[in-house]
Formats: structure tokens, C-alpha cells, sequence
């Protein structure tokens, strides 16, 4: 069988992490198995469908590279094909009009309540006399149709994910509307299980991989299938993503769209490997921070669990730290020249660059971190109150003043670092004061502040740009 799956996002909003990690899973499997990876719109909902959230989904798509093939199937371009199934259920019996008006409905699901039952459509237009019919058409009133589910009847499929899943027709709430309310000849505005299925149909899918979410809709879906007699795709329920509190993540836990995680610093890289760990573990002696390319030949839907995926932001920011820690520091450059632009600020050639974005590179948890880290090196600090208070100690500035005075006589250019060690140990032994006084005291007035990269390094870098003078002079003043 060839593989064929898809993704069907709605553009109803930005491209959603979960929607994301479904897009990977179906990517990886189809990957796996040199199968077919489609995309289609589910755009029907007119009112809110928008032009921006499908961008969105788009350049989501693209920028995590999970490119679909071919083009992308648009829903609302193939609503006779859903319409003509329609009709076809309607003539074979397996779908009906249901008169019943929103005050009659309203009034059964209250009856029901009265009574301790569960809300459902209780298959009233099912069996219409002859004279209720003819009452309903003389009144002009609209009707939707409604596609048949026998309580009796009982679905099975086989999850990929879940194993032997079975599902009782009496569960689904009735008889299913298929399409919206309309004037009594007329089909109204097909529904998204009928929909679904039509479309997953003609598109040759093999295998439907989506969100638990969706369960009780495939349990519908499947009788669907039965009913317009075409074949029933293989199918596979992720977990859900949870938040820390361990309820569906969603807008409210802030960041949850893929834009959101690009633009507070993250890689593509990192999203899709944190996003495979979102359910999915690794076999034994593969690292958790894998190539998402490695991760295909690795995937299986036997490695997917049943339960919900805790959203784990320190797992993601390590995974982040270490993807751009790996990344080629050219192509890091790249990047942080991107983001030092914003600030106005210029490197002076690229071995320079290159030197310092090697420097920061292993403190870097987000992209972003870039602008606090390379701050001291664009900038002249300001001194915070250690760095106050280090350059108060005693020595500290006779040690400075020793320092800048060698570097007056016989500037540094930054390149030998055997001089930088020299003038440490000359001052050492001159004033008779320890090494770690010395360099707390230089870092202090380098870099305004105690903690930062490698000193050395660190003055190198300033030493190139005729930085280091003038900070260690400023900072005795
Ligand atoms: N448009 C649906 C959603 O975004 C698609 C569900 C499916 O994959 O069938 O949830």
C-alpha cells in the first residue's frame, strides 16, 4: 500500500504547536515509509477562515521544513463532491431532513435535563407520517439532514497508537447532521465529519494520523465510510499536549503558536526535535537530542504513548541551548548579525565575529540571549554594585592602574594572548597581590559586572577594537 497521509489544518488561527507536532508525526511516518505527506485546508467555516492564519500556517510549515507535496487540496473549492455525497446518502436511505425547528430542539434537550439524561438527538425525523411531512413543507419550514447512526451499532478499528479501539453507536448522540439548516430543497453547507471523509477518500489517504481529539469523530467517521462504501483508512491518535497542570495546553498558557516559539528565540531544529519527544521516545541508545532527519529512519507509531505529552519548557530549552551550540558558528553568525542589526550595532570584521559569537555560544538558551551577551561588546557598561564594590577592594585599582599602564607603554592588540598572561603575572608579582583579585577586578571594569565569558577571550576581543584602555580607565577613575 502506498503511504498517503495528511494534514488538515483549519485557518481559524496561527499555527498551533499541536498541529505542528501532528504535521511531524504524519512527516516522520510518511518519511519512514517513502509514502506521500499532503496538506489540505479545511477553510468551510467562511466566518473564521482567515487569508493571515493560513500564511501563517504556511510559513510555519515551511520554516520547520516540513514540506507537503504537491499542492495543497482547498476544501472549500470541493463542496460539490461533498454535496453529491450527500445526495447519494439521501437517496439510498441513509440520510434523511429533520424538520425539527431550534425551539423543538431546545425544548427536547431541556425534557431531558428535567429527567437526568444525557443530551442527544432523540431520532425524532426519523419517521415522519405522511401528513407531518406535508405540514412541515407547508409551512415553509427549513430542514437539515442527518445521517443515521444505529445505537445498536458497535465500530471497531485498530489504532496504530491505541491498538483495538470499539466504540458504540449509541454513544454518538444520535442521528449526525451533515449538513446545515436550508430551505427544504436545498443542501446546506456540508459538515466537517462528512467533509473529512469525502476528502480523505479522494485524496487516496492511507493512514489518518490526528489527535486523540478526535476519537469519537473517527468512531463517526467510520460509519460514514461504510455508508458511501468506500475503504476505510488505517488510523492513529496521538496524545494530547498538556500543560503543567496536566489540562490541554492552550492560549491561556501563552506562548502556543509556532510564530510565538520562533520569535522568543527558538529553532526550527529544536522544535521539531522537542516536538518528536511530545509523545513519541526515542529506541534505546538514541539521544534524546536527535537530527530530526536521524529521527525518521527511527520512527514507529509502536513508540508513541497512549497518554498526554507534558509541555516541558526546561527540556526544550536545553535541546535549544545545545542545537545552537552546535551549529556551525558561521551560520550562528548569520543569525546574531541579524539580531545585533536591530540594535544598531556593527561587528568590525568577521574573524571578530566569529570570535566572540564562539565566545557566547555556550551560554545561549534562546537566540535572543545574544543581545545581553554581546551587549559589553557593542556597548561600554555601565558598572552594576558588585562590580562596584569588587573594584572598592583593596589593590583593586592600584592593580588596574599597573595594568593600564603597561598597556600605555606597549598596547595590546588583542591577538598574542601570552602578553595578557604576561601583564597578569607582572602585576602579581609587583604588587604582591593574588591572580583571582586581578582578574575579578578586570572583568569588573571590562565588563561592568563579575559573571561573563572567559576573561582572556573577553579582553582579546576589546583589545581588537581599542576597547580595553579605555574601559579599565574609566572604571579607576
Ligand atoms: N480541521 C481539523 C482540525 O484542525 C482536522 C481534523 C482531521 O485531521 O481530520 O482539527
Amino acid at each position: 500500500m502506498k503511504v498517503r497521509v495528511r494534514l488538515a489544518p483549519s485557518p481559524t488561527g496561527n499555527l498551533h504547536i499541536g498541529t505542528a507536532r501532528t504535521a511531524l508525526f504524519n512527516w516522520l511516518f510518511a518519511k519512514s515509509l517513502e509514502g506521500e505527506f499532503l496538506l489540505r485546508v479545511e477553510d468551510t467555516d467562511k466566518e473564521r477562515s482567515k487569508k493571515e492564519y493560513l500564511e501563517n500556517i504556511f510559513l510555519g510549515l515551511e520554516w520547520l521544513g516540513l514540506k507537503w507535496d504537491g499542492s495543497p487540496f482547498i476544501q472549500s473549492e470541493r463542496i460539490k463532491e461533498h454535496k453529491d455525497a450527500i445526495s447519494y446518502l439521501l437517496e439510498a436511505g441513509l440520510a434523511y431532513r429533520c424538520y425539527a425547528t431550534e425551539e423543538e430542539l431546545e425544548e427536547m434537550r431541556a425534557s431531558q435535563k428535567r429527567n437526568a439524561k444525557p443530551p442527544r438527538y432523540d431520532n425524532r425525523g426519523r419517521s415522519l407520517s405522511k401528513t407531518e411531512l406535508e405540514q412541515y413543507l407547508k409551512e415553509g419550514r427549513s430542514s437539515v439532514i442527518r445521517f443515521r447512526i444505529n445505537d445498536e451499532e458497535i465500530i471497531k478499528w485498530n489504532d496504530l497508537i491505541r491498538g483495538p479501539m470499539e466504540w458504540s453507536g449509541k454513544d454518538l448522540g444520535g442521528d449526525m447532521v451533515i449538513a446545515r439548516r436550508a430551505e427544504s430543497s436545498e443542501i446546506g453547507d456540508p459538515l466537517y465529519n462528512l467533509v473529512v471523509v469525502v476528502d480523505d477518500s479522494q485524496m487516496q489517504i492511507s493512514h489518518v494520523i490526528r489527535g486523540e481529539d478526535h476519537i469519537a469523530n473517527t468512531a463517526k467517521q467510520i460509519l460514514l465510510y461504510d455508508a458511501l462504501g468506500i475503504k476505510i483508512p488505517i488510523f492513529a491518535h496521538s496524545p494530547l499536549i498538556l500543560n503543567h497542570e496536566g489540562k490541554k495546553l492552550s492560549k491561556r498558557d501563552g506562548v502556543t503558536s509556532i510564530t510565538d516559539f520562533k520569535k522568543m528565540g527558538y529553532t526550527s531544529e529544536a522544535m521539531n526535535n522537542y516536538m518528536a519527544l511530545l509523545g513519541w521516545s526515542p529506541p534505546d541508545g538514541m539521544d534524546e537530542r536527535f537530527n530530526i532527519k536521524d529521527a525518521i529512519k527511527k520512527f514507529s507509531f509502536n513508540r508513541v504513548s497512549k497518554s498526554g505529552a507534558k509541555f516541558d519548557w526546561e527540556k526544550l530549552n536545553w535541546i535549544n541551548s545545545q542545537v545552537i551550540n552546535q551549529w556551525d558558528k558561521t551560520k550562528l553568525l548569520t543569525s546574531l548579525l541579524e539580531l545585533w542589526d536591530t540594535q544598531g550595532w556593527k561587528i568590525q570584521n568577521k574573524e571578530w565575529g566569529l570570535e566572540l559569537t564562539k565566545l557566547i555560544a555556550p551560554s545561549l538558551v534562546l537566540l535572543k540571549d545574544a543581545l545581553d551577551q554581546g551587549k559589553p561588546f557593542f556597548e561600554d557598561p555601565i558598572l552594576n554594585s558588585d562590580a562596584i564594590k569588587q573594584l572598592e577592594m583593596e589593590d583593586a585599582k592600584n592593580s588596574l592602574k599597573m595594568i593600564l599602564n603597561e598597556l600605555e607603554n606597549n598596547p595590546w592588540d588583542g591577538k598574542n594572548r601570552e602578553r595578557a598572561n604576561e601583564i597578569i603575572k607582572l602585576t602579581m608579582e609587583s604588587l604582591k597581590v593574588k591572580k583571582g583579585l586581578i582578574m575579578k577586578s578586570l572583568r569588573a571594569s571590562l565588563l561592568g559586572e563579575l559573571q561573563g565569558p572567559d576573561l582572556i577571550t573577553t579582553w582579546s576581543l576589546l583589545a581588537q577594537i581599542n576597547k580595553d584602555q579605555s574601559r579599565i580607565r574609566n572604571s579607576i577613575k
